[in-house]
């Protein structure tokens, strides 16, 4: 529901920051806030407009805040390697799009960890400010220790164990270096984000609908439980996830590698347009392990084929073109097909070759994965679907 599109407002550090269209609402809402229930009542310098400045102030610090955040998060996961495609800032909170998921628990725990403790540091240092630094009893110092409770209390929500808040993160990381395996690990907290999401709904509609004392709290009641709701989505989304790695890490590259004859077998020396005399009927599936010789050196797909230039196309021949054996590190037959849709994702790549002792066996695109997923009996219907 969120964080799909966004209008994108620039670059930190390379990272496109981008802005949903929830957050300018919320920003609204914060700004209106704190100018008419944060700030005095006799605050009326400026012909009033002060107190809107200072809202709009604390506003714009509390994003920029948020956004520090997502940077602890992006930038941890950058020096593991990882590639960072962008941040949203959205509704409550931001999300950083890292391409690929943590290859060890460690991982995962650093990356998670690092957010809350940035808003932590924030907030306590804004309290510190309010505190000992700013004088007390003015405007300034009603706004920088909002900012402080602000920023404790995304720490604090973050840190809430439930799967996808980074809390839930690390609950994840822990189970999966005690249980070795990632995907019931996810699995496991995605199900505390749902109970989480389910006891904020509850909540929510409690304090909505009664005036029993437990469900009265500092927070708006439909806020809760649209937050449960949201959380509730993404934690499903989660399990569904994991459901689909295991589903993954079961087969074997082996099995569903697309091996000659069905992967047809072209000789290097070939001219590409003879192979393919009319581009417009090449499917963009079709790959061609190119052989030498009747030893297979390398793959060649047609989207290769299909993005040459006319003159290269008339006289290249294959293994001008072809990714050679060699050139990508190769899949075993008995990796893993999770492992194979990991290195297809984060080398951009169409099809990867599977080798065994130097020998080229076949090769293996998302085209085959999906296939095998689909034949693969699943253990169990998943009664969620549709529901
Ligand atoms: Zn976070």
């Amino acid at each position: 529901m969120f964080g799909g599109g966004g209008i994108r407002v620039g670059r930190i550090l390379g990272i496109p920051i981008k802005l949903d269209l929830s957050f300018f609402l919320v920003f609204g809402l914060l700004v209106f806030l704190i100018a008419t229930q944060v700030l005095p009542e006799s605050l009326d310098g400026w012909g009033g407009a002060e107190r809107w400045v200072y809202g709009v102030i604390g506003g714009v610090v509390y994003f920029v805040s948020l956004l520090i955040h997502e940077l602890a998060h992006s930038l941890t996961a950058r020096r593991y390697g990882m590639d960072v495609s962008s941040i949203t800032l959205f509704f409550f909170g931001g999300v950083s799009v890292i391409r690929e998921d943590s290859h060890r628990p460690g991982q995962e725990f650093w990356i998670a960890i690092v957010g809350p403790l940035a808003s932590l540091l924030l907030g306590g240092g804004f309290l510190l400010l309010a505190l000992f630094a700013v004088p007390k009893d003015t405007t300034l110092n009603n706004v920088v220790f909002v900012l402080g409770i602000l920023n404790c209390f995304l720490a604090a929500f973050n840190m809430l164990p439930g799967f996808p808040l980074d809390g839930g993160r690390v609950m994840r990381s822990a189970i999966w270096r005690v249980t070795g395996s990632r995907h019931r690990a996810t699995r496991a907290s995605a199900r505390m984000g749902q109970l989480l999401g389910a006891v904020m709904i509850i909540y929510g509609i409690g304090g909505l609908l009664t005036d029993v004392a437990i469900f009265n709290s500092a927070f708006n009641p439909i806020w809760v439980a649209l937050v449960g709701f949201l959380l509730i989505t993404q934690a499903a989304q989660g399990v569904k996830a994991a459901e689909l790695e295991r589903d993954l890490s079961a087969l074997r590259v082996g099995e569903l590698m697309l091996k000659p004859p069905v992967a047809r077998t072209a000789e290097a020396d070939l001219l590409v347009h003879v192979l393919a005399p009319s581009r417009a009927q090449l499917d963009q599936q079709d790959v061609f392990i190119v052989a030498e010789d009747g030893t297979a050196v390398g793959i060649a797909s047609a989207v290769q084929i299909l993005l040459l230039d006319e003159e290269h196309y008339l006289n290249a021949r294959l293994r001008d073109i072809m990714i050679e054996a060699g050139q990508v590190q190769p899949l075993e037959p008995n990796s893993g097909a999770d492992e194979a849709l990991r290195r297809l994702q984060k080398e951009r790549t169409f099809v990867l070759p599977v080798v065994e002792r130097g020998r080229l066996l076949g090769i293996v695109g998302l085209e085959q994965i999906l296939k095998a997923l689909g034949q693969a009996p699943s253990p169990h219907p998943d009664p969620s679907s549709g529901a």
